[in-house]
């Protein structure tokens, strides 16, 4: 008897949760109950709806149901962490609540998991009813970072994907704190595989992923990725420098071999404001860094749980 843990985060989804839950155990009814048993983590990432009633609702009836309750909205990568680590399961499947990903996808990820697999992520055929501004971003963002790192993130994949024990164990012991799961997944490496899945629109409800999530996901993702960055901003200052010192030999002889000398000032502005731009640039993306070091370095637990619900 193998137990297999479906995590699912969530933030004010209370349109979408009831269906969810269903969809979720219609999926697992089709399994064979002498072979596999399941639980459903729900993690209740601080929201301010009528999420978590709903989900003490569902583990009131349904014992195979467990739910993390956090102290605040700590953010979707952090909630799936929280999920995975309060997991007993042979294998972990992660899935969103708002049924973009197809539940019945899971029983495909279960047979490529028997086959041997560690780890079986979806990836994305279609995407419907996403803005053209998400699917651009989107597909453009996984190449750019796939260019920058050493690592290499399977393109078009979330993180709806399943993890064998032995993978999910080596995840869990990556304690940062800023999390780019679908990266971090990569780089244990292991036997992964992708399975091929048409993403849904949202059953219901909105999305909790507003552009400033989104941009802090995809800098989380290149800072914690690459280095590429720092070396970007090592490469300006060089180049600015060459420029720089150019410039000085130009005022110097228009300074001492010329009568005509005052000339030079719009070259001076131009560079003054050129070179003082580039390096709060460079200081910029050094501070990003350091910002980050200084993050990991106080070394605070990643969650904080209210309550845990449904387990004994
Ligand atoms: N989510 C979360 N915490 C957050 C934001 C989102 O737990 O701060 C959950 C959300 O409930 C959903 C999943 O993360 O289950 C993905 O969010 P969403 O579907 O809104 O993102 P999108 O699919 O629009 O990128
Ligand atoms: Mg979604």
């Amino acid at each position: 008897m193998k137990l297999i843990s479906i995590v699912v985060p969530c933030y004010n989804e209370q349109e979408v949760f009831a269906e969810t839950y269903k969809r979720l155990t219609a999926t697992f009814s089709q399994l064979d109950p002498s072979k596999y048993q399941y639980e459903i983590i729900f993690v209740n990432d601080g929201s301010r709806d009528n999420t978590l009633e709903q989900i003490k609702g569902v583990i009131a009836m349904d014992s195979r149901v467990k739910g993390i309750n956090f102290s605040r909205n700590f953010g979707h990568q952090i909630a799936i962490t929280a999920g995975l680590d309060n997991c007993q399961g042979a294998a972990a499947v992660v899935i969103d609540a708002d049924l973009q990903d197809p539940p019945a996808v899971i029983l495909q990820m279960i047979e490529k998991w028997e086959e041997g697999f560690d780890v079986v992520y979806g990836k994305r055929m279609e995407r419907a009813g996403e803005s053209t501004f998400k699917l651009l971003t989107a597909k453009w963002f996984y190449r750019f970072i796939n260019r920058l790192s050493d690592v290499d993130i399977p393109l078009d994949t979330g993180d709806f994907r399943l993890m064998d024990r032995n993978a999910l164990n080596q995840f869990l012991s990556m304690r940062e704190s800023y999390r780019f799961v679908r990266g971090m997944v990569a780089w244990i490496g292991f036997n992964q595989i992708s399975v091929e899945y048409d993403r849904e629109v949202r059953f219901a409800g909105s999305t909790k992923y507003p552009l400033k999530k989104m941009l802090r996901l995809a800098s989380d993702a290149i800072l914690s990725f690459s280095t590429t960055p720092l070396k970007v901003a090592s490469f300006v200052g060089f180049i600015t420098s060459i420029i720089a010192f150019v410039g000085i030999v130009y005022s110097l002889y228009m300074r001492l071999f010329t009568d005509n000398f005052v000339e030079g000032w719009t070259l001076l502005m131009i560079s003054i404001l050129l070179i003082g731009g580039i390096i709060l640039l460079v200081l910029g993306i050094i501070g990003e860094y350091v910002g980050r070091i200084y993050g990991e370095i106080k070394k605070r637990p990643l969650y904080i749980i209210k309550d845990k619900i449904g387990y004994e």
